[in-house]
């Protein structure tokens, strides 16, 4: 086994690590889902997209045509792994421009679609921002049972139907939607297409959904006979299904990026607790030794996934196995951190300004938002159900 980055790696780690002294505001640290609640870290965040762009970096693992850099398997590590540590915004023209919508529309997408999509997400434009319409009131972690509809009338697909927690679509210029094209489609998982709708379609209303703790991340999306053109169509009518779990496998890698911000909440901590003499304490110590133990766990799980795609080892249910570990990652950190930080942590995540917030907020804001973070992109559930079939050969869940 080889536990070192290369010499190209490391250059890039130090580019990344003085980028973010030149670029960032000092003590920054990045907290989920805060991008998309206020104007304000809005556009901080499209700055940053612009200038990650600028430097190749915003969509640096697409290939040189589409505007990327072509950057090998190990760069996009260090990358990850520097992002998510120091808390660069913007990387992901919302939900989700440049981890699903780009890299689908290069496998799936008409020529003329890749032209006029592909640059505005590359360059960084407000027009590269994207939200995904795939969960329903009815139809969350059972996804196959979406009822939106989109039925073919002469040139156009006419969509109606609810969609439900979507991401960002307060700030999108485009919706990436998962519909049912064929209603009498025997199977539920049969009939579904993904089609590119313009969020300022006439009939699409988008309705602010906060959070329990009053963020405004997600919305309702309402379809009234809204018309899209045919040739809005992502791929084959009819064979969404396939495509939508292509797309999906793009959503789930992100276990190097929770590792990292795991990290950096933790050296944190670290220095948090010498300053106010809290690490003499044995259990302080024993706490912060349990946190850096299950990170380190999954670094190594992140980094073998990577090391099976780069030997050409099918990696089937481990993006599952890493996305349920910082699940439960996630919420030790955010329990611990409360803990430690003790009357501090109670304030509210959205008065991080307050002179009363210890650490920018970050331990309050990620104990209330890790729920959410163990439920998006899939629960930590069906996480484990995915393990244990492919895994560990059980039958099926459901
Ligand atoms: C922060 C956040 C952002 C999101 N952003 C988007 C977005 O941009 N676009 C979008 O389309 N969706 C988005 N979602 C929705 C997300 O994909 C769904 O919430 C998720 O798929 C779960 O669906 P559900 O909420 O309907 O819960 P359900 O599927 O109803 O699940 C309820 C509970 O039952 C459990 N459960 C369900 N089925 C099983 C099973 N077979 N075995 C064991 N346990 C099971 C689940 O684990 C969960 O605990 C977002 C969610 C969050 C929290």
């Amino acid at each position: 086994m080889e536990f070192q980055f290369g010499e190209k790696e490391e250059r890039l780690r130090t580019e990344i690590r003085e980028f973010v002294k030149a670029e960032m505001p000092p003590h920054y640290i990045g907290k989920y889902f805060e991008e998309e609640t206020n104007d304000e870290d809005w556009a901080f965040s499209m700055a940053m997209s612009k200038k990650l762009a600028q430097k190749g970096w915003l969509t640096m693992s697409w290939p040189k045509e589409y505007g990327g850099m072509d950057a090998s398997r190990w760069e996009r590590v260090v990358f990850a792994e520097e992002a998510s540590y120091w808390g660069i915004p913007g990387l992901g023209m919302g939900i989700s421009g440049t981890a699903w919508v780009g890299p689908s529309l290069m496998l799936f997408g008409t020529e003329e679609q890749k032209k006029k999509y592909i640059p505005q997400i590359a360059t960084g434009e407000p027009d590269g921002v994207w939200c995904t319409g795939y969960s329903e009131p009815d139809a969350g972690s059972d996804m196959a049972a979406m009822q939106t509809s989109a039925i073919r009338d002469g040139d156009a697909y006419v969509i109606n139907g609810q969609k439900v927690w979507t991401s960002c679509a307060h700030y999108a210029r485009w919706l990436w939607l998962a519909c049912r094209t064929d209603p009498e489609a025997k199977k539920k998982h049969q009939g579904l297409s993904l089609i590119i709708v313009d969020m300022k379609s006439p009939g699409l209303t988008v309705r602010p959904l906060e959070n329990y703790v009053g963020g405004h991340v997600f919305n309702e999306l309402f379809f009234k006979d809204v018309r899209v053109p045919v040739k809005n169509l992502v791929g084959v009518e009819g064979k969404g299904w396939s495509q939508l779990m292509t797309a999906l496998s793009f959503e789930r890698g992100t276990a190097i990026g929770t590792t990292a911000s795991a990290q950096r909440l933790l050296d944190e901590l670290v220095i948090y607790t010498k300053g106010t003499g809290q690490i003499k304490q044995p259990e302080i110590r024993q706490k912060l030794a349990r946190l850096a133990i299950d990170i380190e766990a999954a670094r190594v799980m992140a980094h073998e996934v990577v090391w099976m795609e780069t030997v050409g080892k099918p990696v089937l249910h481990e993006p599952s196995r890493d996305k349920a570990f910082g699940d439960m990652l996630q919420e030790k950190l955010g329990r611990i951190g409360s803990d430690i930080i003790g009357v501090f942590s109670q304030m509210d995540p959205a008065a991080y300004k307050n002179r009363w917030s210890r650490l920018r907020g970050a331990f309050e804001h990620l104990y209330h938002y890790n729920i959410g973070f163990a439920i998006a992109a899939g629960t930590t559930d069906t996480q484990r159900n995915i393990m244990g079939q492919f895994g560990l050969q059980l039958p099926r869940a459901y």
